[in-house]
């Protein structure tokens, strides 16, 4: 039987690509504290031929914190989202997303904002699969 490569559980790898993103932060570069995280989260083929991608997102970001707790007064947070787009020429709706309205320290517990993620990829997701179903805009072939 040929090897199926499966993809990784999205709740794992956004866990990962925070502690990543956290890892780097504490060298305190600023270009590093800055910045979006995409993690694919999903391809779909449209009946038009053409594909429907949904990404996993997590915002880096540091504000002015004048809380205690918050060393040098800038806190470091995550946001995250979900997006799918489908890449079909012509396509009259090709985007889809959902945000999550809060945040998380950077330094907090990376499976609370990994978990959270979830359900917004889900909706992503049936997004896509909704859109992949009808959608008849074909790839862009360069011409
Ligand atoms: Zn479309």
């Amino acid at each position: 039987m040929p090897y199926i490569p499966t993809a990784p559980d999205i709740k794992t790898k956004v866990a990962d690509t925070i502690r990543a993103r956290r890892k780097k932060a504490s060298d305190l570069n600023a270009y590093i504290r800055f910045g979006t995280d995409r993690d694919e989260a999903g391809r779909y083929t449209t009946v038009g031929g053409a594909l429907v991608t949904v990404e996993a997102r997590v915002h880096s970001s540091e504000h002015r914190s004048w809380a205690g707790n918050v060393p040098n007064g800038y806190e470091q947070r995550v946001e995250i989202s979900a997006v799918a787009k489908c890449h079909g020429n012509g396509c009259p709706s090709p985007d889809f997303m959902k945000e999550h309205s809060g945040y998380w320290p950077l330094d907090d517990d990376a499976d609370k904002a990994a978990d959270a993620i979830v359900p917004l990829v889900q909706q992503a997701r049936e997004w896509a699969q909704k859109h992949a179903e009808k959608c008849r805009a074909q790839a862009y072939d360069g011409r």
